[in-house]
């Protein structure tokens, strides 16, 4: 497309509060893509989105070109081509449980996922804790997993939402996530390339979330709803409470084994409440609680989680065996007081997790596998002082004592009651 302004016009369109056009979104993007725009450039025009936003408009123009730097899946009859994601959360491990659940039902989801994001966990960092598991497969190879067991889940590639990619790992270290149509075309433009017909969206609400109301979650809901319009997906919004880390466990590894344990039947009361509020949004006809709990039962969630595991060139049995990416040091915190956990601050306890090794503070950071914290109380449980409050772990011990002290700083314990925390929202 023909574009007359240079780059530093089209930064200076969006400051003065212009519209961009689609012209100059397409030019911006694939050209940056093209690697023509530094990454400076790009950050600036990022920042100037996150601080003005979007119209309608250029979000769908953001989203369309995101879509078109990289090619899209086709599945010949795509109605139980399906996919759920999520804002973004500390210890959300659900697309690791509820896909291969979904996939035992004869649903196909061809998961584009992303890499741990601020102080929020990434889906693919976490499965690049399995030796050998790949999650950049060339995209006929990814079809014929998705359409041979019914899941796959890879990153942004080359072939696959390259401009995405790219801009989601800038957006990472420049700060500038947090913003309705940036995340919005994202989101979308992943899901729209994987040809799938639905996408049951967890909006993730609270202390540790980018939509810290309910307010701004339901705006970034109608946003999402209108572009999927606009792009034929139906997209279906679900608001889930993130003002306590989701499960037992957040960081990478861990995080793999929590999964791993749920769909064995070992699970925490918040985490099965999540997977299974989003596990009804799907057009599954009647009696979804107990179709939910006899996939568990019968094992036939395990099986297809191993299969997958296998299929995309992990080793089933390094989960089950549990005995790789052992921490170096690991920290058993004591509370002093005894009392009932009343608060987390959800956001500080990522970000110490992400400065332990499970994000990234600069592009080239790398990831610690071993790294993470489990919570053996969460808000509204008692706690009683011969059991650690938390446990934090990682191959970095000067890391392990910052990351104890910043999560213990997010913890308040009072002597009142205060209620059990409830994920559900809507
Ligand atoms: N998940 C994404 O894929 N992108 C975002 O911007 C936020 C969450």
């Amino acid at each position: 497309m023909y574009n007359n302004l240079s780059t530093v016009e089209i930064i200076q369109k969006k400051i003065s509060k212009k519209k961009n056009t689609p012209n100059e979104i397409n030019w911006l993007i694939s050209n940056f893509v093209k690697g023509n725009i530094p990454n400076y450039q790009m950050s600036a025009w990022l920042m100037a989105v996150n601080f003005l936003g979007m119209s309608i408009s250029e979000t769908a123009a953001y989203t369309k070109e995101l879509i078109n730097s990289g090619e899209k899946l086709k599945f010949e009859n795509n109605v139980n081509v399906v996919d759920k994601h999520s804002s973004g959360g500390v210890g959300d491990k659900v697309s690791l449980i509820i896909a291969p659940m979904l996939a035992t039902m004869g649903y196909k989801i061809p998961m584009i996922a992303g890499r741990s994001l601020e102080h929020t966990g990434g889906t693919i960092d976490k499965l690049e804790s399995i030796p050998r598991f790949k999650t950049n497969l060339k995209l006929h190879k990814f079809k014929d997993i998705v359409n041979q067991i019914g899941l796959g889940i890879i990153m942004q590639t080359d072939d696959f939402c390259p401009a995405d990619g790219k801009i989601y790992a800038l957006r990472d270290v420049t700060s500038t996530v947090n913003s309705f149509p940036l995340i919005c075309g994202s989101i979308l433009s992943k899901k729209i390339s994987e040809g799938i017909s639905k996408l049951v969206m967890d909006i993730k609400i609270g202390n540790g979330a980018f939509m810290s109301t309910s307010e701004d979650g339901q705006i970034l809901g109608n946003l999402m709803k209108k572009i999927g319009e606009i792009f034929n997906i139906d997209v279906v919004i679900c608001f889930t409470g993130m003002d306590q880390p989701l499960g037992k466990s957040a960081g990478i590894w861990c995080e793999i084994i929590e999964a791993y344990e749920f769909l064995k039947g070992n699970y925490s009361k918040d985490l099965y409440d999540v997977v299974l509020h989003l596990f009804k949004k799907f057009n599954i006809t009647k009696n979804k609680k107990n179709i939910f709990d006899e996939i568990i039962k019968s094992g036939s969630g395990l099986n297809k989680f191993g299969e997958f595991i296998e299929t995309q060139g992990g080793n089933f049995n390094d989960i089950e065996s549990n005995k790789i990416n052992k921490p170096k040091y690991r920290f058993d915190f004591y509370s002093e007081y005894e009392g009932i956990i009343k608060y987390m601050n959800t956001k500080n306890i990522g970000f110490a997790l992400s400065q332990l090794g499970a994000g990234r503070p600069t592009l080239s950071s790398n990831i610690d596998p071993s790294c993470g914290a489990i919570f053996h109380f969460k808000i509204g449980q008692h706690v009683m002082n011969d059991l650690p409050l938390f446990s934090v772990f990682g191959n970095d011990k000067n890391k392990v004592y910052i990351a104890k002290e910043k999560i213990k700083n997010a913890i308040i314990i009072a002597s009142e009651n205060t209620k059990l925390y409830n994920p559900i929202i809507q």
